[in-house]
């Protein structure tokens, strides 16, 4: 897509700190990380999200994130990391091609997750029926 910021790092038009790459997969530095080593791995094909995105680019994905998770935890020390997809603008995202970041966690880096709540009385079945894949 001629206008994807993440489009141009892939096709080298914009420099990127790549951290691995592949035929299907391009994994660089997040310019603005939420702890250093943050990562985001991206298809080279453009893909709005998770739907729009076929099957073996979503597995050659996943073996990246291990890839670069497991480098996350040797070479750089961290005990563990998070994953997360912001799956369309309503979920947060801002550049509109699929994207995982990969947050190396530190002990006490104070980085909070989100808030949960309690299903209100029959409200699990409710949901639950609507969207069970049968
Ligand atoms: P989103 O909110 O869409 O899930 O996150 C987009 C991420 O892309 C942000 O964390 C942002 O810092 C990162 N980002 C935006 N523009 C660039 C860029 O030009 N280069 C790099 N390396 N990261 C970018
Ligand atoms: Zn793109």
């Amino acid at each position: 897509m001629s206008n994807c910021i993440f489009c141009k790092i892939i096709a080298g038009e914009i420099p990127s700190y790549k951290v691995y790459e592949d035929e299907f997969v391009l994994a660089f530095f997040d310019i603005n990380p939420v702890n250093p080593g943050h990562t985001l791995v991206v298809p080279k094909k453009h893909f709005a999200n998770i739907e729009e995105a076929d099957e073996e680019t979503l597995c050659q994905i996943v073996k990246v994130l291990k890839k670069v998770g497991l480098s996350l935890k040797k070479n750089l020390g961290a005990p563990g990391y998070n994953v997360q997809v912001n799956n369309d603008p309503a979920a947060g995202q801002i550049v509109p091609h699929l994207h995982f970041h990969l947050v190396p966690r530190a002990d006490g880096d104070g980085l909070k997750l989100w808030p949960q709540k309690k299903y209100l009385e029959t409200e699990a079945e409710e949901v639950l029926n609507k969207i069970k894949i049968t």
